[in-house]
């Protein structure tokens, strides 16, 4: 059976390293202002990459027509169509498609992928029905926004090469390619008619998508399968900038925070195997202690340990335990929610998915504990990430003229929504690092599927046809 003192000193070691006092994230988040000015300043003048969007003018409202966005990210891939009323009238009509993108083609070929992406762009466009309306012309191609969420950096509104991949991503030969031309290469070989009018960043989306409904939205932040943010900034602010300024005065910033490292906190055995093993060794630190693609596999890597240093499961360590992603973050927050007396879900998942039969009511307690240090680190980082934001903005404190301030920040991607004891967790450890006076300035706005919509919004702000 378990042996509970060894147990017990493993876990307490763990929590010890992952615990993010107020103190620690404050600092957190000054070094994560302090970055986003050096990434600002030149390019690689940090590990924050600050990659410029082209997106100079967001959504008014007054956006016209139909249009098309493709989001490709991570888990699943989206094409989405919205009829946009204009003037007010908003989104008349949307309907979109999710598919989930199989698993060989994110390590595969170029081609592959995209071909994949083309074919089912195709079916989609051929099911247009009825409330979409598309002018009767022959040669007008449907516009598309591109929501694209890895690294890329962009040279125009629609087009710009691949940086790296992340979140488990890896396929040859893409890395300094440009993403617009490989998608309008797949799209051209089944004579599918369309055009890429937007490149963007999900985080840029959202912003573009939460901007549209609420002007007082100033960034973006994603929590899904990575993590990852933006923000508007004052092109004054940003000594790389080049040529002449938009009218706007302001620029959207995909920050790739992901890759944000610091000596503000501590990366465990558990994350460093993690990041070793992983495809970006090195890379997307941040991304690795905080996104849904990692939580359920730090949380193998614990129970792994246990299991071998302290015969948790019993002698013989449960052969399931040993690969590498099998307990999905979903799978972890069905546990960690679980409010049945005798943790039945935990008891039933350890079965169902690590073939770990009759556990007893204490280890599952144990479980539970686990799910709420992993996923209560990541979400008090993701806070100072906030924080650091919001000091890069000054919006930190109140304006000292009694000018009513209100900040949004848009959120969205499959762990906000559905992880809730990490998105309430969020919540808490902001109010709890900010005063109380700013705290109520600031919202969390929950956007869902911002990005998309946004996409399409930013393709109609800039149509060759309009
Ligand atoms: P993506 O980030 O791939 O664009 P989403 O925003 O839909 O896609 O996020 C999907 C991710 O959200 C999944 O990979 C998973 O990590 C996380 N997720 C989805 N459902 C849940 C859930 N019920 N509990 C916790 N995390 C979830
Ligand atoms: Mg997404």
């Amino acid at each position: 059976a378990a042996r509970w003192a060894p147990v017990m000193q493993i876990v307490e070691e763990f929590k010890k390293q992952c615990a993010m006092s107020a103190t620690r994230l404050n600092q957190l988040a000054n070094d994560m202002a302090i970055k986003m000015e050096a990434g600002l300043e030149s390019d690689g003048g940090s590990e924050l990459k600050m990659l410029l969007s082209y997106v100079d003018n967001l959504p008014t409202g007054d956006e016209k027509g139909l249009f098309y966005a493709l989001d490709l990210g991570g888990t699943n891939f989206r094409i989405i169509r919205v009829q946009l009323g204009g003037q007010g009238k908003r989104v008349v009509k949307q309907e979109f498609v999710e598919v989930a993108i199989p698993p060989k083609l994110m390590v595969g070929t170029v081609d592959d992928l995209f071909d994949f992406i083309a074919a089912e762009l195709e079916d989609f466009v051929n099911s247009e029905g009825e409330g979409f309306h598309f002018p009767d012309d022959d040669y007008r191609p449907r516009e598309i926004g591109f929501t694209f969420s890895f690294p890329v950096k962009q040279s125009s509104i629609a087009s710009g090469v691949l940086v790296k991949w992340t979140k488990g991503f890896n396929i040859t030969n893409m890395v300094g390619e440009d993403v617009v031309a490989e998608l309008s290469r797949a799209m051209a070989k089944r004579d599918v008619n369309m055009r890429v009018a937007a490149l963007v960043n999900d985080t840029i989306g959202t912003v573009a998508g939460a901007r549209y409904h609420d002007k007082d939205v100033v960034a973006g932040v994603i929590l899904g399968t990575g993590t990852n943010a933006a923000y508007i900034e004052r092109i004054q602010a940003i000594p790389k900038w080049r040529g002449t300024p938009p009218k706007s005065g302001e620029t959207v910033i995909n920050m790739e925070w992901g890759n944000f490292q610091s000596s503000h906190f501590t990366i465990t055995e558990y994350d460093l195997a993690l990041d070793l093993e992983s495809l970006n060794p090195g890379e997307q630190i941040f991304e690795k202690l905080i996104a849904g693609m990692y939580l359920g596999e730090i949380l193998r890597r614990v129970l792994l340990k246990l299991a071998e240093r302290a015969a948790l499961f019993g002698d013989v360590v449960p052969p399931k335990l040993n690969e590498p992603f099998i307990l999905k973050t979903p799978a972890m927050s069905a546990m960690h929610h679980d409010t049945s007396w005798n943790l039945r879900v935990v008891g039933r998942k350890l079965k169902e998915i690590l073939g770990i039969q009759n556990t007893s009511l204490k280890v599952r307690k144990l479980i539970v504990k686990l799910c709420d240090i992993i996923a209560y680190r990541g979400a008090r980082l993701a806070a100072a990430g906030i924080l650091g934001i919001l000091k890069k903005l000054g919006r930190n404190t109140l304006p000292k003229d009694d000018i009513k301030q209100r900040t949004v920040i848009a959120v969205d991607g499959g762990l906000f929504e559905h992880y809730t004891k990490f998105s309430k967790c969020l919540n808490s450890t902001l109010a709890e690092i900010l005063s109380k006076e700013v705290a109520a300035t600031i919202v969390i706005d929950h956007a869902n599927d911002g990005s998309g919509i946004g996409a399409a919004l930013l393709a109609a702000s800039h149509s060759q046809y309009l």
